[in-house]
């Protein structure tokens, strides 16, 4: 047996964006932002960050950080580089 970590792809992963992390205001009416925290395109229109609830993505919390990245079980293109997890 060699490490019993699942190997973790960090290419693939990206940062889930929350709605309620959006920064920035384009509507000043609206309660919360709608500037994506993590690439600053408009949320609901531009971004492209995964959202917390999608189909076909598998999630993964790193240090508190949830990321996702399509489900390897319905995706080929999966490579295996691995992260150091201290
Ligand atoms: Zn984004």
């Amino acid at each position: 047996m060699n490490n019993p970590c699942q190997p973790i792809t960090t290419k693939t992963w990206k940062r889930v964006s929350f709605a309620r992390d959006c920064t920035g205001y384009v509507d000043d009416l609206e309660e919360l932002g709608d500037i994506c925290s993590i690439c600053t395109l408009i949320y609901f229109d531009d971004c492209q960050c995964p959202g917390p609830t999608e189909d076909g993505m598998e999630y993964k919390t790193f240090k508190g950080v949830l990321m996702a990245r399509p489900d390897p079980t319905m995706t080929e293109t999966v490579n295996n580089e691995q992260i150091t997890n201290e």
